[in-house]
């Protein structure tokens, strides 16, 4: 890292870039109130790796980063610090304490995550990144504010809210629907007793999970067309929850309408005077509670619709901090967690209880603070959504989602959302430039030089568009003449402050770059960013790629889409990646108050960024992620293997004196006689640069790990390990050929490892090759170094297939590999007869042959589990087509059969060794049967392959150099191997002399000076 900057690496490629096609990525900013997470940390990999990966195929790109930098995520924070619980709390230490608070809040913010994000390799134009609490941020969005004003679309509503007692705010829709937001808690089940006014001795029963409600009852549901009944106990309840309850009487809910009934609390002044009445209602359900339903419109959203509809009376019980209003006599100032046993006691003392136990369900808790929240009648500024619905319906159908059903979320989403309730009740956000006046008209200010224009006084002290200052702002309302309009204290939903970045950071109407022109108000002193002009906006707008997690789909893709759709009536991104959440390791949501949360610090000492970032790449999108440092493990033990393959090359490369041509890289090695294995790896390479630039194209990095990884075993574990003598003893096509082929394992991998890779380019590449450039990520996308032989992949990828499971057939009978065997019988593996030799080799057999003799009779069966629910009523032939032996084997795994094709794991194939005592094993098709019994001969040759891999370890233990000649002196016990294998072991360990020596317990070996 530190050498990039010293040869500023990044900025070479800027240059390198600058001018061409642009490929414009937004990035959605990360709230700058904490350290960089490993939750993060996911998203921030992602976006490196296919800028990186656009950047090497030649793209301009923007690089800048976004900071979230004020609403509740940022007051949450400063709040904990200062010890403060709540609004009237923060009223007291100040405003513009706590706004400073906050902004230094964000300063220390955005240098970790800088500091984190650098360490994770992430590229971004440090420096110049966008802050959404810049005042030039905040007048784009007032600009959008009073253009939706202008279309009639702003209006204030009154209506029942998810509200959060400790935050005091309302919470919209669309912020219920993030993650961590439900979680399961216990609640009281109450079954209460309701005396019906008309007819004594009878009472309704309702049931309730929210004591606290039951002070603002005014009205009770049945659903008009089912039956209820009544207890010979005089309780009213649904009959078809009871079945099997004794009913004196049945009545239709419609004959219950009307009925009057004494409210639960009518002791209680706001309930005594007010008319109970049981109305209609059709969406009363049948699987929880009695069929009666407690209706309080000040508690609930579809009883404050229900209150409108029959005009009923409308009780608040609680303030904006969720404590009972004085006219709620003992319950007074008590707050609705405090009065739940209170409201049972008293029910239960009244002989009003039926019933009282525990239910355990999944309720809404604030995002921020984790609050279980409450429903409440608030006053709120709303957007109208019904006209611009069907045109965001029409913008996501252009858009290419991916996964595709992130997009059907988005979909969903959109037809279902409500009016988007915009105004919070706190302090530290987007103040909205709304300025009521007593003439009935609303005055929105559309920009900071408007908002100078009209102010009547308090500009002189208006450091920042932040409350305090901006709320001291008086300012004259055109209508009437009045002079002293103020504006109304609610701030911003957060999501309006991220949805305008698209146009806001990219200079939209704007008529004349201004340098450091984003950078205002709060942001002065955190960033350098430019406010560009419009034609920058035109050039880069609408980006080519967002990504974020999938909750995004309904916040950022969602304020982005809709701000964009009513600004410019189109998407503000063409194509979206979207992953799904990350949890701990035990499967846990990662919750900031539960402690589980990994800083991505921690991460890097104990893993490393790159393996952070592999393993992020290889995990697919539409799965959630469980973080945790056992997977690491396992990519380390990949790396390994790259590592091993490098060195190898590295090693050997030294000795001989191998010198690598930069031009192999297109095109192959020239010049020298290439073997079949040879053009089998380049044209592997080739095969996988291809996979990974398609792979990538889609967003599907994990694909393009899952390939390397094949890649990466096909390379070591067969080309080196075929291939190894060829190093011994300077065969310069397999030295280029390995060149080539490692070199661009790393290249395509470079994006995911920049690390990594940049180190072993240094050593393969950058070191030896003048020509070549010093970073790999200076160098471009790799291109596929030879044309592909089809035909050849295929064969050794089939040959590889029949080693593994001679191998397996081996293990089965419990032979050792290194132990010779007389015979192996092919089937099925037809492919791979041009390989015998490699296979004879690696499976140490004598003999092969290829369905010459029946060894194995393998019974193939359609896997009906599979394959039953794909074919449905086709079944039934294809069963019978198999039966009769009527099918066919295509080579590659599948089967035909009644005129259908079925997958590999869509049927069961048995296998029946018919030779006595051989072993067998079975890869799709191709089987491989050893004959595992030993004679004297094998058991001798197996006994010199032993003492060559001891040998060879000796040799290594003692610190030889791999091109050491040796003199071999062997104990007794060895002699008889020296008659037949002699010449084959002294070839094997570099042995110039072996001799017996009776006197030794164990080998000994020694440097012969190489005259
Ligand atoms: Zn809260
Ligand atoms: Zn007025």
């Amino acid at each position: 890292m530190t050498w990039w900057d010293d040869e500023d690496v990044f900025a070479q490629l800027r240059n390198q870039i600058a001018g061409n096609e642009p490929f414009s990525f937004i990035d959605g900013p990360v709230t700058a109130n904490k350290e960089l997470g490993v939750h993060t940390a996911w998203g921030r990999t992602l976006k490196d790796v296919f800028q990186r990966y656009k950047a090497m195929r030649g793209f301009d790109l923007r690089f800048q980063n976004g900071f979230d930098c004020q609403g509740l995520w940022i007051e949450v924070k400063v709040e904990q610090e200062l010890g403060l619980n709540s609004k009237q709390d923060i009223e007291e230490y100040g405003l513009e304490n706590f706004a400073n608070k906050c902004r230094d809040k964000v300063a220390w913010s955005v240098e970790e995550l800088t500091r984190g994000s650098k360490r994770l390799g992430n590229w971004m134009d440090w420096g110049n990144d966008y802050l959404t609490f810049s005042d030039t941020n905040i007048e784009y969005i007032w600009r959008f504010l009073k253009t939706l004003d202008a279309r009639g679309w702003l209006y204030k509503g009154h209506r029942a809210t998810e509200w959060c007692p400790r935050c005091g705010t309302s919470i919209s829709q669309h912020e219920i629907t993030m993650s961590g937001v439900y979680q399961e808690r216990a609640d009281p089940s109450l079954f209460v007793r309701l005396p019906i006014s008309e007819r004594p001795g009878e009472s309704l029963v309702v049931w309730t999970t929210t004591p606290w409600t039951l002070p603002a009852n005014v009205a009770a549901a049945v659903h008009p067309e089912l039956d209820y009944g009544l207890r010979p106990n005089g309780e009213w309840v649904a009959v078809e929850i009871y079945p099997d309850d004794d009913f004196t009487e049945t009545r239709p809910g419609r004959e219950l309408v009307g009925w009057h009934y004494e409210g639960p609390f009518d002791d209680l002044e706001p309930g005594g005077a007010t008319d109970h009445v049981v109305i209609p209602w059709k969406d009363v359900t049948l699987d929880q509670g009695t069929g009666i339903v407690h209706i309080a419109p000040g508690c609930g959203t579809e009883d404050f619709e229900l209150a409108g509809e029959h005009g009923l009376a409308v009780l608040t019980p609680v303030d904006e901090s969720g404590r009972f209003y004085s006219d709620y006599g003992w319950l007074a100032g008590l707050t609705t967690a405090e009065v739940r046993q209170k409201v049972i006691d008293d029910l239960e003392v009244r002989g009003r209880l039926v019933e009282a136990t525990e239910y355990v369900h999944s309720y809404p808790h604030c995002w921020r603070c984790d609050t279980p929240l409450i429903f409440r009648i608030a006053d709120d500024w709303y957007i109208d959504v019904s006209e611009i619905r069907p045109q965001l319906l029409e913008a996501n159908s252009g858009i290419d989602w991916t996964p595709a059903y992130m997009g059907k979320l988005m979909n969903d989403w959109l037809n279902n959302m409500d009016d988007w309730n915009i105004s919070r009740s706190r302090f530290y956000g987007l103040p909205l430039p709304f300025y009521p006046c007593e003439c009935g008209e609303v005055t929105i200010i559309g920009s900071k030089r408007e908002l100078e224009e009209k102010a009547t006084s308090g500009l002189d002290q208006l450091q920042e568009l932040h409350r305090p200052w901006v709320d001291k702002v008086k300012v004259r309302c055109d209508h009437c003449g009045r002079t002293d309009l103020t504006r109304v204290t609610e701030v911003g939903d957060v999501w309006l402050d991220a949805g305008i970045v698209p146009f806001s950071s990219l200079g939209w109407q704007n008529d004349e770059w201004i340098e450091g022109g984003y950078a205002t108000g709060a942001a002065v002193g955190l960033s350098n960013a430019d406010l560009p002009d419009n034609t920058y906006w035109e050039k880069w707008f609408p980006a080519d790629w967002v990504t974020e997690m999938r909750e995004q789909v309904r916040l950022w893709f969602y304020s982005q889409l809709f701000m964009s759709v009513a600004l410019v009536g189109k998407a503000p991104f063409r194509s979206v990646l979207g992953y799904e959440k990350m949890l701990a390791e035990d499967g846990r949501e990662m919750h900031g108050s539960w402690g589980n949360l990994v800083i991505a610090e921690e991460a890097f000492e104990k893993m490393g960024a790159d393996v952070m970032r592999w393993m992020f790449c290889a995990h697919p999108p539409d799965r959630n992620l469980l973080f945790g440092y056992e997977g690491a493990h396992e990519v380390q033990r990949k790396l390994l293997t790259l590592w091993n393959s490098v060195r190898f090359l590295v090693d050997y490369g030294n000795i001989e004196g191998f010198e690598p041509n930069y031009s192999d890289l297109h095109g192959g090695p020239d010049g020298v006689e290439l073997r079949e294995i040879d053009r089998w790896l380049l044209g592997r390479a080739s095969q996988t640069v291809e996979n990974a630039t398609e792979a990538l194209d889609r967003w599907r990095v994990d694909e393009l790990i899952e390939d390397f990884k094949d890649y990466l075993d096909d390379l070591s574990n067969w080309y080196i390990r075929r291939n190894r003598r060829r190093f011994y003893n300077f065969d310069e096509a397999a030295f280029r050929t390995l060149w080539v082929g490692t070199v661009t394992a790393l290249r395509i991998i470079a994006p995911t490892m920049p690390f990594l890779t940049e180190h072993l380019w240094n050593i393969l590449v950058a070191g030896p090759c003048d020509e070549a450039p010093r970073s790999i990520h200076l160098a471009g996308w790799a291109a596929p170094p030879i044309e592909i032989d089809h035909a050849l992949l295929t064969e050794m990828a089939v040959t590889r297939r029949v080693v593994e499971a001679g191998r397996r057939a081996r293990s089965e009978a419990n032979i050792k590999l290194r132990q010779p065997l007389s015979k192996a019988i092919v089937r099925g593996g037809d492919l791979a007869r041009n390989h015998s030799e490699d296979i004879k080799n690696e499976l140490r057999v004598h003999e092969l042959v290829f369905d010459e003799e029946t060894t194995v009779e393998v019974t193939i069966k359609p896997n009906f589990p599979v394959v039953g629910p794909r074919l449905g009523s086709k079944m039934k032939d294809v069963a019978a087509a198999f039966a009769s032996g009527d099918y066919e084997e295509t080579g590659d795994g599948t089967v035909l059969a009644a005129g259908v094709e079925l997958a590999q794991h869509e049927v069961v194939r048995t296998e029946r060794v018919t030779l006595e005592g051989w072993a067998a094993a079975h890869d799709g098709d191709i089987s491989v049967a050893i004959d595992p019994t030993l004679d004297d001969d094998l058991i001798q040759e197996g006994r010199a392959l032993e003492l060559i891999r001891r040998l060879n370890e000796q040799r290594k233990q003692e610190g030889f150099d791999v091109t050491d000649r040796i003199a071999l002196r062997l104990p007794a016990e060895h002699s008889d191997l020296l008659g037949t294998h002699q010449d084959w072991i002294a070839a094997e360990v570099l042995a110039v002399l072996i001799e017996v020596d009776p006197d030794l317990d164990a080998p000994s070996i020694e440097v012969v000076p190489e005259r």
